[in-house]
């Protein structure tokens, strides 16, 4: 078994979004990627188009992210199954606590997760940005080596460059049926990816920062000076 790489974000979909590629070259080079998810993304309004209610969305959208995580070659999935919508008023310790106690369960040395600006700002993404850096940096995770941000806007104002990069052109075909599995949000992914038919050039990168690295945040800017 090779290297011990988590994924955490908010919702099902969120990690074929920022890390497609990555998680399936990571299967493929022999690790077993493994995956935490918040919520079970039962606020998604498109999504109550196809089911009753909230409680059947959680159902449906578990069911298309263990399609997307059979094409992605991830190991396991678990939810925290906390409510859509609601991660920046539930506890936010308990939040941590359940970080903290997946990623001793798979002693992950690598994590991912969002930047702190959620990347688009949501604030799911941001309260579990936060969370999976409190649970880094609380002296409860001996395993984890390094823990990496989605790239985003705020990173690169503030001059991080990233040191993962993918490029998907040659992945696309395994992203986009990914990003196919997660039916009840097709029209989130239409709008950024456009026809999945076609290789999104403008949306052609998969790229992480290092945040933190055995006790050092910002590593990388640290060794510039
Ligand atoms: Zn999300």
């Amino acid at each position: 078994m090779g290297t011990r790489y988590g994924f955490i974000y908010a919702h099902p979909d969120d990690e074929t979004f920022l890390s497609g590629c990555l998680i399936r070259q990571f299967a493929d080079e022999g690790s077993s990627p493994v995956l935490l998810l918040a919520t079970r993304g039962d606020a998604g309004r498109q999504g109550l188009e196809r089911a009753a209610d909230k409680s059947e969305l959680a159902r449906l959208r578990e069911e298309e992210m263990k399609a997307a995580a059979e094409v992605l070659g991830l190991s396991h999935v678990e939810h925290l199954g906390y409510p859509d919508g609601q991660l920046v008023v539930i506890d936010f310790d308990a939040l941590v606590a359940g970080v903290v106690s997946f990623i001793q369960r798979y002693e992950l040395e690598n994590v991912f997760s969002f930047a702190e600006d959620g990347g688009n700002g949501h604030p799911d993404h941001v309260t579990i940005s936060k969370a999976t850096t409190a649970a880094v940096l609380s002296g409860q995770c001996p395993s984890v080596r390094r823990l990496y941000y989605a790239a985003s806007g705020t990173l690169r104002d503030q001059g991080h460059k990233p040191s993962i990069v993918v490029d998907t052109e040659r992945g696309w075909p395994v992203k986009a049926a990914a990003l196919k599995a997660h039916a009840t949000q097709h029209v989130a992914i239409s709008k950024y990816f456009g026809d999945l038919a076609v290789f999104p050039e403008a949306r052609r990168w998969e790229a992480f920062v290092l945040g933190w690295e055995d006790g050092v945040m910002w590593p990388e800017k640290a060794a510039e000076k």
